[in-house]
């Protein structure tokens, strides 16, 4: 597309209040592959649906920072990043304002780059540490694949029945996503979190960023191909509901038209997905939408 034409698209876009977003338009609904994502979010059948959760979230969050990374940008024009609290006052997307619960667990707004950057500093937490995620997801390829275990080398071993030290919920035979791969019982709620979490930095990306820079730098496809990768293993292991893609909703149903995401299943949620307020452990933790 030529300059002139980029220039009259970044025209119309701030004129038009009654057109939908560009990012809502077929046209610029665009990936930068042709590939099945339903495909690639599967599960191979021999590997542990705890296990193979815990991958795809690093790879989800991988894929996140990249697009992070972009609204970090230094502007040259004003010499401070693209996001900034001047531009983004709040952690905001289509009508809904993020707030983030402060030591006192009052929910608190705060400019959407500083939400950010607590998002990811807690999801870096979360997938390091390794009573929550004892996989070391960076070898599961090779771990998996290579040396035919299923288990990667660093992951504990499932504790046995017999075992005085496991928690009692083990010993009463309880059973959760990815017990036998060695994750907690709140593997489930905390992968959730991670994800509403990773969620609203994609609802922020787009309302807030779409035009300047996706657009701009060009990058406007990719923020599209992460997004479909994420929403489609959101969708097909029930990590994300509904309510929290709704600001996003008009982009994921032109995906689903044209047969790039599954169609709703209709399935009722694990039991796990009822719990709805997840406080991370530390200070700090991402407050609910207002
Ligand atoms: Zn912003």
């Amino acid at each position: 597309m030529s300059l002139e034409s980029q220039q009259q698209a970044a025209d119309a876009a701030q004129q038009s209040n009654r057109k939908p977003p560009f990012f809502f338009r077929e046209e610029y609904a665009g990936l930068i592959v042709r590939g099945n994502f339903m495909t690639l979010a599967a599960k191979p059948e021999l590997v542990e649906t705890g296990e193979w959760l815990a991958h795809q979230v690093v790879e989800q969050y991988r894929l996140l920072e990249q697009m992070i990374d972009i609204i970090k940008v230094i502007d040259e024009k004003t010499g401070a990043p693209v996001c900034n609290p001047n531009v983004c006052p709040t952690m905001s997307a289509s009508g809904h304002t993020y707030t983030w619960l402060d030591n006192n667990k009052k929910p608190i707004k705060i400019p959407a780059i500083q939400y950010i950057n607590l998002v990811q500093k807690w999801i870096v937490g979360k997938i390091n540490d390794s009573s929550i995620f004892p996989t070391d997801t960076t070898s599961f390829a090779a771990a998996t694949y290579a040396s035919g275990s299923l288990t990667p080398m660093s992951a504990p071993q499932p504790l046995g029945p017999t075992n005085l030290n496991a928690p009692l919920s083990t010993l009463a035979g309880r059973d959760w996503l990815g017990k036998s791969s060695g994750f907690p019982e709140s593997f489930d709620s905390d992968i959730r979190s991670i994800y509403r979490q990773m969620m609203r930095c994609y609802a922020h990306l787009y309302h807030g960023h779409w035009l300047d820079p996706f657009w701009n730098v060009n990058a406007y496809k990719e923020l599209n191909t992460c997004f479909i990768h994420f929403v489609n293993v959101g969708k097909l292991f029930e990590l994300i509901g509904d309510k929290e893609v709704e600001p996003m909703q008009p982009l994921i149903d032109l995906w689903l038209a044209k047969g790039l995401l599954p169609p709703a299943q209709g399935q009722a949620p694990p039991p796990a997905a009822k719990q709805e307020n997840v406080a991370p452990p530390q200070q700090s933790a991402p407050g609910t939408a207002t």
